[in-house]
């Protein structure tokens, strides 16, 4: 009889599964008995790539009569064979219990207290199961657009997995016996490459719209596909994200546009409506796109910041906002020189303009901002090549930025590439050389501000003038 049952049992919850995963997470009833157990020959994550101090955790957790798992992006990106960025831990002991256990442990967080537990740099990160259900709700705080403003309930594994957001990043690594334990099919999404929300799309994007970001995110980074549901939803909702207040906005940004896919991500942010949330300004720059040069630099920037993060190299998070916001900037700075603006003070107001602009959407921590705006003045100043200026110039601390940002105007049509050449020359040349670079024309008709006439690239409605 109880062989029967256990077969029913297993044909059933497959489809028990799917029919409350499609019905939400609050809706979904706290299942007893997992979707499915794969066991350790039917998976083939292996200790040897879990982090030593993982393991150490999970293994303590564990002798001290606690659950412990290995839950998330780890698990995820463990199964696809790829390094994990860290190693999530999920346990039944609450954070008081879990700081009892290890010494060199703090409890951070408010909202949801997590336990870090330290060694030397790693920290690995113990969450207790959160809890779930519609009779826990009263200890779930949500606003009127149904956004989870609070929710600090520690629950069971499985009240725990509706919490999490796609199917394949709410599979367990059990440390007991080394089975990935799976509620929701995420090992079938797993394999197929999908990026499946757990419950209703719309209202997982309700509770928490930073998960489109996280959608388009783990699409690019894995190379998944966003299930038709989820997309049509994002298609929806993109506005939703505005309500996400803008420290959270600028964190998520630099996930996105930092993670050595930056360009394939400003592409689907902007397919799905995002990125006009995230950079209203660029956004409304790309509409009055001139010969596609504002969209090239853009792009260029993108691309590079992907190449040097691929050879190892580092990116600086604010050269590539300077390179997102410029097109605004320029804009606005040619309007007020229009309206008779001298041209310094036309790109420092339009710089605090764009500036002010932005933060609205995505915070901007004052020293980003004010690197950015030293990239964006460094530009005017390029063009002077007479007397003490250049030498002046290159002495700034952000000089090598403000280069490089002159360099990706010349090779996208913003700026004459001569004068690249020659700043590129005026860089390595000996002090004498670069006396006689900087001296004025034989004839001493020398422009008194010591400024060139600047290229300007040509086109019907901007006309060449002398400035950036
Ligand atoms: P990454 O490789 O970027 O670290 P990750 O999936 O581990 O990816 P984290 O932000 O580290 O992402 O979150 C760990 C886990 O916590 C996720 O896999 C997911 O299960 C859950 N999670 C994180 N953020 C959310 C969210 N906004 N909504 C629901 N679940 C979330
Ligand atoms: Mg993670």
């Amino acid at each position: 009889m109880k062989t029967i049952l256990n077969f029913l049992k297993k044909i059933i919850n497959p489809v028990l599964g799917r029919a409350e995963v499609s019905g939400g997470h609050n809706a979904a009833p706290s299942i007893a008995e997992p979707f499915k157990i794969y066991s350790r020959s039917e998976h083939n994550i292996s200790r040897s790539q879990v982090s030593e101090n993982a393991l150490k955790v999970l293994y303590r957790l564990q002798s001290e009569g606690f659950d412990a798992y290995l839950v998330g992006g780890c698990v995820r990106d463990l199964l696809l064979g790829r390094e994990p960025k860290d190693f999530d831990v999920v346990t039944n002991a609450d954070p008081d219990q879990v700081r009892k256990v290890f010494r060199n442990c703090r409890l951070i967080g408010r909202r949801f207290r997590l336990a870090h537990v330290h060694f030397g740099k790693e920290i690995i990160e113990v969450a207790t199961f959160r809890g779930a259900g519609e009779e826990q709700n009263d200890k779930q705080l949500l606003n009127k657009e149904g956004r989870l403003l609070r929710d600090n309930v520690y629950g069971t594994i499985e009240e725990d997995v509706w919490r999490r957001d796609f199917t394949v990043n709410a599979l367990y690594y059990n440390i007991k016996d080394f089975s990935v334990v799976d509620y929701v099919g995420g090992m079938a999404d797993h394999k197929t490459g999908t990026l499946r929300l757990i419950g209703d799309p719309e209202m997982r994007f309700r509770e928490d719209p930073v998960r489109m970001l996280r959608a388009v995110r783990f699409a690019v980074k894995l190379g998944f596909k966003l299930d038709p549901d989820c997309e049509r939803s994002i298609h929806i909702d993109a506005e939703l994200l505005a309500s996400i207040p803008s420290a959270r906005l600028y964190d998520e940004t630099l996930k996105l546009f930092l993670s050595g896919y930056a360009l394939q991500t400003f592409e689907m942010l902007r397919h799905y409506g995002l990125f006009q949330v995230l950079f209203p300004s660029t956004e409304d720059s790309l509409a009055v796109e001139e010969s596609g040069f504002p969209r090239l630099l853009l792009i260029k920037a993108l691309e590079n910041s992907d190449n040097r993060i691929a050879e190892g190299k580092t990116v600086t998070a604010y050269f590539l906002l300077a390179a997102f916001l410029w097109e605004p900037v320029r804009i606005l700075a040619q309007e007020k020189m229009a309206r008779g603006e001298i041209e310094v003070i036309a790109y420092q107001d339009a710089a605090s303009e764009i500036i002010g602009r932005q933060i609205k959407s995505t915070a901007l921590p004052r020293h980003i901002s004010m690197a950015m705006r030293e990239v964006w003045s460094m530009q005017p100043k390029f063009n002077a090549r007479i007397g003490s200026k250049p030498s002046r110039l290159i002495g700034h601390p952000r000089f090598r930025a403000g280069y490089d940002f002159l360099l990706l105007r010349a090779q996208t049509g913003g700026a004459d590439p001569e004068l690249a050449e020659w700043w590129a020359k005026y860089q390595n040349a000996n002090e004498n050389e670069q006396r006689k670079m900087t001296q004025p024309p034989r004839n001493g008709q020398s422009n008194k501000s010591g400024r060139k006439r600047s290229y300007h690239r040509k086109t019907k409605d901007n006309p060449p003038k002398t400035e950036l």
